[in-house]
């Protein structure tokens, strides 16, 4: 398997964008029967590759091949088939229904492609946040550039190798490279661009972006807050809390990032994290490979920072080791507002807990910060949980449940403020990627005089 990537070389880049601007102009894109081979080819690509994916991942991330096969494979699969399903249904034109005002008009919604998009994707989850939007943006008959993440070289390279061999090879253009790749590609004007990252090349993108009016679709992080109601199920909560923060090491975007729990109750949640941690790793993580591994040296030494910095006490884990790029999953108690662990997003396996006088102190902590890719509640309580979200905002927001509103492909997925902004998944992702270009079509027989005729003139 390879596991160094080559970069494109960057006098390439432009003729692949011309290249690409000229497949879309000659319409082959547009028809739906293409557009749904191509998607089920998509389908053979994920399904006949399965080992060779799970085996790129383990060598990007110490990604364990079962939460590799369920939480990236398996899914993208089903939302590449969902699309293919449901593209006839999602592309159809819409006619605006009758009214006397329009009435011969005959207003209609047609769904067109774009043209060319650019989808720039992260390391974190390289085939799911890769696949996924490529998919939504073939089911609405786009071109793409896409520009996987250098940050997970193997799976970038079986990528630029499998697609295309499944896909039409001028469909979609895969361009490997590091910033002055990603600097040249972002020169160039797009109809549309799909950036999945951090906030601070997020700026840089929309900056680019204007110079062209490119319109930009942002799926950003963010410190995703877990707000605990001290008459919440202790047990179910943290053991929930605990699986979704070591997913892929802490390294996801929609993992719990801190928690919010009363003082009084602050014992006793993290006792019940404590037990949750051991019923889910009964051997020591690091020798059992379940926790996976942080992506680079950067992002180490970064972690390491934080847990230097922390004024919080830890109650277990701490271990750093640097050649290994391994962090022992670490749960931080007693930690204040003003702790290093709350000053940016943590995106590893450290957990702070935070206690709080009450929810109200709790909903004021949320709301000094930017605005969460995803808000838990942990609570049986129908008014606790109303409160919350009624006095704060977040991209999405889960009830007792953490990460898995991913799997509702069907319901729009994106961020509000700092976490981004612009919907991928499902119908949301197609309209992402489509015009919505009315026409109106007025037949010469009508009497064209009464209508304008009618229309007073004044001076
Ligand atoms: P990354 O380092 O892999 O970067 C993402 C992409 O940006 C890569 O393709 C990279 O080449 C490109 N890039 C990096 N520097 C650039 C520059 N100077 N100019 C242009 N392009 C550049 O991944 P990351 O950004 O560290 O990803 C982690 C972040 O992404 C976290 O904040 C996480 O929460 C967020 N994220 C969000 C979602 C979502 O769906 N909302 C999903 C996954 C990750």
């Amino acid at each position: 398997m390879a596991d160094t990537l080559p970069f494109t070389p960057i006098d390439e880049i432009p003729k692949i964008h011309r290249e690409l601007g000229e497949v879309f102009q000659t319409g082959k894109t547009r028809s739906i029967a293409f557009r749904k081979q191509q998607l089920l080819q998509l389908c053979y690509l994920l399904q006949d590759n399965t080992e060779r994916f799970q085996e790129a991942l383990f060598s990007d991330l110490g990604r364990p091949r079962e939460e590799a096969a369920y939480l990236e494979l398996i899914g993208t699969l089903l939302e590449v088939k969902d699309a293919h399903d449901k593209v006839n249904k999602w592309a159809k034109t819409k006619k605006s229904p009758f009214h006397f005002l329009w009435g011969t008009l005959s207003p209609q919604t047609r769904k067109e492609p774009k043209g060319t998009v650019l989808i720039i994707s992260p390391f974190n989850y390289p085939i799911w946040l890769t696949l996924c939007p490529v998919s939504s943006a073939i089911a609405a008959g786009n071109v793409v550039l896409l520009k996987p993440s250098e940050l997970s070289p193997a799976t970038a390279a079986l990528l630029t190798e499998l697609i295309p061999k499944y896909l039409d090879p001028d469909l979609v253009r895969v361009v490997n490279g590091g910033v002055p790749e990603t600097t040249k590609i972002l020169e160039l004007p797009f109809d549309h661009i799909l950036y999945t990252g951090n906030n601070r090349v997020a700026k840089i993108v929309s900056a680019a972006a204007a110079q062209h009016l490119t319109p930009v679709t942002l799926e950003l992080g963010g410190k995703s807050p877990c707000v605990i109601d001290p008459k919440c199920n202790a047990k179910v909560a943290a053991k929930r809390i605990m699986w979704g923060k070591l997913l892929n090491c802490g390294q996801l975007c929609l993992a719990p990032d801190y928690i919010l729990v009363p003082e009084s109750f602050q014992d006793e949640f993290v006792e019940a994290l404590v037990n949750a941690y051991h019923e889910l790793h009964p051997t020591d993580p690091k020798t059992s490979g379940m926790v996976g591994k942080i992506v680079n040296e950067r992002h180490m030494k970064r972690l390491k920072q934080l847990l230097n910095d922390t004024k919080g006490e830890i109650v277990f884990g701490g271990e750093v080791d640097m050649a290994a790029k391994y962090i022992a999953p670490t749960l931080i108690r007693d930690v204040t507002r003003d702790d290093a662990l709350m000053s940016e997003e943590i995106f590893g396996p450290l957990l702070p807990v935070v206690p709080v006088k009450d929810v109200e102190e709790a909903i004021a902590i949320v709301n000094s910060m930017d605005h969460a890719l995803n808000l838990y509640i942990f609570s049986d309580d129908r008014a606790f949980k109303d409160k919350v979200l009624n006095r704060t905002r977040s991209g999405t927001a889960s009830m007792n449940e953490v990460v898995l509103h991913v799997i509702a492909n069907d319901a729009p997925f994106g961020g509000v403020g700092g976490s981004g902004h612009g919907y991928t998944t499902g119908k949301a992702g197609f309209d992402t990627f489509t015009h919505f270009r009315c026409t109106v079509d007025h037949p010469a027989w009508y009497v064209d005089s009464c209508c304008r005729a009618s229309v007073p003139v004044t001076h």
